[in-house]
């Protein structure tokens, strides 16, 4: 086969997580919950499916869903979006994501995407014949270089790609970087896509900022969630986005012959969940409390790390331990002391190891006090 993805072989993801299943290790690698979602939702999914709710969705989404998610919207953010022209139900961010850039990116456009970036946006960006212009995040935490950024955006740029809370390094935009992504693409006709699928999980006061929330910005933009992250349901594969009409209409066009619809009897389920505003907003106490105990535990390990500002992940440095890669080391706590993470040079397009792995603490306390135990002999 003449591969159009010559360089791509399995998600980090999965040859992380297999490798824990494997070893009977602690698997903080992967980003999912490792408790269950609440019994309330299961129960409102068997009861639509009893209903009888269990044909094709429209399209664009389950009218209830995305009145739902425009009075969250409205609720978390004090913007009105329109329900009908501009929300579409995705099967997860994933889709969400391939979808926008599929409808925005021709042969030859230019997209910026900052690195560390989570892993679909390039092949996605590859695929629509698209050239990924990668632009390195500041260290130590991750932080945007404005100017550099200012240097790379040329008159072939199509897209911008941004995600906030970041994954793996859990920055946080403040407002002056809305304010300098607005200043650059002012007059341009460049859109952006903004992945928000941790915008519920922010700590220590800060308040996520959604691109919706800047009115320059909100008319070029995609915005796309996940309530796979804000309901601990990533099995579920249910996310959304929400763009301008026009931007809509072209997200739509690639959405119907992608997936066309996603699961009925879940998006019922889900709008009815979130009527109730408190199971979204507690969220960032909820993981504040077990980002503290990790990072308390961490404390007591020969790691070093600064926590996280948002996310389910803690990065943690070890170059001052070993010289090894980061894949050699994830590879060898995994089997040896029995404890997954995910190397992070995975998430750079080149052969940058900045010598950091990455742990999801989306766990039980028990299972994190367990891992930390195992950690403290980690070399
Ligand atoms: N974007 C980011 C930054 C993610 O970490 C993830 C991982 N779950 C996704 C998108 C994909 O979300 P979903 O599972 O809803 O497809
Ligand atoms: N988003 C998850 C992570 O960053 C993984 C999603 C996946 O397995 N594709 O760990």
């Amino acid at each position: 086969v003449k591969s159009k993805l010559p360089n791509i072989g399995q998600t980090i993801f999965t040859v992380m997580s297999q490798l824990a299943q494997n070893e009977k290790a602690i698997n903080l690698s992967q980003g999912f919950p490792g408790f269950d979602c609440d019994s309330e939702l299961q129960k409102l999914v068997s009861h639509f499916m009893q209903k009888g709710h269990n044909q094709y969705a429209p399209m664009s989404g389950m009218p209830k869903l995305r009145e739902a998610i425009a009075e969250k919207t409205r609720k978390t953010l004090s913007i009105n979006v329109d329900p009908d022209s501009e929300i579409t139900v995705t099967s997860g961010a994933t889709e969400a994501l391939f979808a926008a850039i599929t409808a925005t990116v021709h042969a030859g456009d230019e997209v910026i995407v900052f690195e560390p970036a989570y892993d679909s946006y390039q092949p996605a960006i590859e695929l629509s014949g698209g050239i990924p212009v990668f632009i390195p995040l500041t260290m130590p935490d991750f932080s945007i270089d404005w100017d550099l950024v200012k240097s790379k955006v040329s008159d072939k740029a199509r897209l911008i790609i941004i995600n906030t809370p970041h994954n793996p390094s859990g920055y946080v935009w403040t407002s002056d970087d809305l304010a300098q992504l607005a200043a650059i693409v002012e007059d341009k006709c460049i859109y952006i896509l903004s992945d928000e699928v941790y915008e519920h999980i922010v700590f220590d006061g800060r308040k996520h900022l959604s691109l919706l929330s800047h009115p320059q910005l909100r008319k070029k933009s995609f915005v796309c969630s996940s309530f796979g992250k804000t309901f601990h349901i990533t099995g579920w594969k249910i996310g959304y986005c929400i763009a301008p009409k026009a931007l809509t209409v072209e997200l739509r066009k690639v959405h119907q012959y992608l997936t066309f619809s996603t699961s009925t009897p879940m998006q019922l389920a889900i709008a009815e969940y979130l009527e109730e505003e408190s199971r979204y907003l507690k969220l960032s106490a909820f993981y504040q409390q077990k980002r503290d105990l990790f990072c308390e535990g961490l404390k007591s390990t020969p790691f070093k790390f600064f926590p996280a500002q948002g996310s389910f992940f803690q990065l943690v440095e070890y170059g001052h331990l070993t010289d090894c890669s980061d894949l050699d080391l994830a590879v060898r706590l995994t089997k040896e002391n029995k404890v997954a993470s995910i190397p992070i040079s995975v998430f750079y397009s080149g052969n940058q190891d900045p010598k950091m792995l990455r742990f999801c603490f989306a766990k039980r306390d028990e299972e994190l006090l367990q891992a930390l135990d195992r950690l403290q002999k980690a070399n």
